[in-house]
């Protein structure tokens, strides 16, 4: 009988898949009897969990952050590996879906966190009825009593200061219906806004943009939100993510003759070194590991949440569980960061945000650019650029002669050019 290489079932298992599809099999089914047979790599399991804050759950090193779920398979495979923190949206597609549909046995070891997008209001009074509303949505699509987390999305101290806001929470924990509250944050008030949360005792979790660029100032919240019992969950770990887009840097476009982008990427890696043939230390899956070792290597950080979209992202990702950051981690993470030195805009950076006279966000522009290009999620660049105010976007550069931005920016980047871009590209992009 011919063996095949894991490449070469994948392949096939695709094209019979397809055709299975049509025998009535459901595609799980499908998906698990290909997995199961996969020539396996060696299968990981998380082999740490840390205090969720105060709340008394021991949550796993690494987590599930569900934006991009699209199979229940996955959530399964992943609690079978021991993750138990998962991270949604009732805007993330299917994923409140597929997450209920995996855990509905297995509801009381995990923890979900969920948010939605509530922020279109009139008045005071709708906000708090759209949070009550998208909280019995969640609950629906969950299909589950409570939530263990609600979190104000994209949370500004603004936002987080709105007395309606603290009405609906309180009713909702009330009623029963969620047990924790907290914010969600990747902009350049991170700090601000964890400095806003140490005295709201309603808003327990921090979920935050956190990785080895982050300021000192940051890590420094971090600890005084770790003291008062905050859950500290870090996101966007992997530092614009740019391993996803390696075909392009050098201005290559090799055809691997698959859709390149729907692979993991650890697929992507292989792939991309087999075309190149060299220089495998810097373009190594190593970094995605690195990236979060030095993350875990801060003990006031709980969990991090990664987008799991491949069975392969679940074994690559939680390679790092447990494990310690070291010299060689830190090699990795310079080579990496020296490749995307004037490329990469920090996550949560404030160093030009007040240079321009617009008042254009620039480090939210540019994360959104970095979804499309560099996660290829449309729905999500699209969904956070439409969501700025009509006067802060990016065709504001066009007639910016000085971009004072640019002489602020300490690392070097095209600011304006990739405004420009990102609002040509973004602002007449249409998401069915
Ligand atoms: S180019 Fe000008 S308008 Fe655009 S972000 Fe920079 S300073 Fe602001
Ligand atoms: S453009 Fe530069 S200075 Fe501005 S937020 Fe990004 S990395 Fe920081």
């Amino acid at each position: 009988m011919k063996k095949f290489n894991r490449r070469e079932f994948l392949k096939k298992a695709k094209t019979m898949s397809a055709g299975i599809a049509v025998s009535g099999l459901s595609n799980d089914t499908i998906e698990n009897f290909f997995v199961n047979r996969l020539p396996q790599k060696k299968k990981v399991s998380i082999r740490s969990y840390r205090d969720l804050g105060n709340t008394g759950f021991k949550v796993s090193d690494i987590s599930c952050g569900a934006c991009r779920i699209n199979n229940a398979a996955i959530v399964r495979y992943a609690v079978d590996r021991g993750v138990n923190y998962f991270d949604t949206a009732s805007f993330y597609g299917q994923s409140e879906k597929f997450i209920s549909e995996a855990l509905k046995e297995k509801r009381k070891d995990v923890f979900i966190a969920t948010k939605s997008n509530i922020w279109k209001f009139k008045s005071p009074f709708e906000l708090k009825k759209n949070i009550m509303k998208s909280i019995e949505n969640s609950l629906k699509n969950l299909r589950t009593d409570y939530l263990d987390c609600y979190q104000i999305w994209i949370a500004n101290v603004e936002k987080m200061r709105i007395g309606e806001v603290h009405e609906a929470f309180e009713n909702a924990k009330k009623e029963g219906k969620v047990r924790y509250f907290g914010i969600t944050n990747h902009s350049a008030d991170v700090g601000d806004v964890i400095k806003q949360s140490l005295n709201d005792d309603l808003l327990n979790s921090l979920t935050i943009g956190y990785h080895y660029l982050s300021k000192k100032g940051v890590s420094d919240y971090v600890k005084k939100a770790a003291k008062k019992g905050k859950s500290i969950v870090a996101m966007k770990t992997l530092l614009g993510a740019y391993l996803a887009k390696i075909p392009n840097w050098e201005n290559e476009q090799p055809s691997f003759g698959e859709n390149f982008e729907s692979l993991s990427n650890r697929r992507k890696i292989l792939l991309y070194n087999e075309y190149k043939n060299s220089d495998k230390k810097k373009f190594n899956i190593d970094f995605l590991l690195s990236a979060q070792k030095w993350v875990l290597s801060n003990p006031d950080i709980n969990t991090i949440i990664q987008t799991f979209r491949t069975f392969e992202d679940v074994d690559d990702y939680l390679q790092a569980s447990g494990e310690k950051f070291g010299y060689r981690d830190k090699e990795v993470l310079d080579d990496y960061v020296a490749l995307v030195w004037d490329k990469y805009c920090r996550i949560g950076c404030d160093s030009c945000h007040s240079s321009c006279p617009g008042g254009v966000p620039i480090n939210d522009i540019l994360r959104f650019q970095m979804y499309f290009e560099n996660y290829g999620d449309k729905r999500m660049a699209v969904d956070g650029y439409s969501g700025l105010p009509p006067d802060k976007l990016g065709d504001k550069c066009y007639d910016c002669i000085d971009a004072l931005c640019q002489k602020a920016c300490p690392y070097g980047l095209a600011i304006k050019e990739r405004i420009i871009k990102t609002h040509e590209v973004l602002s007449k992009m249409e998401i069915t």
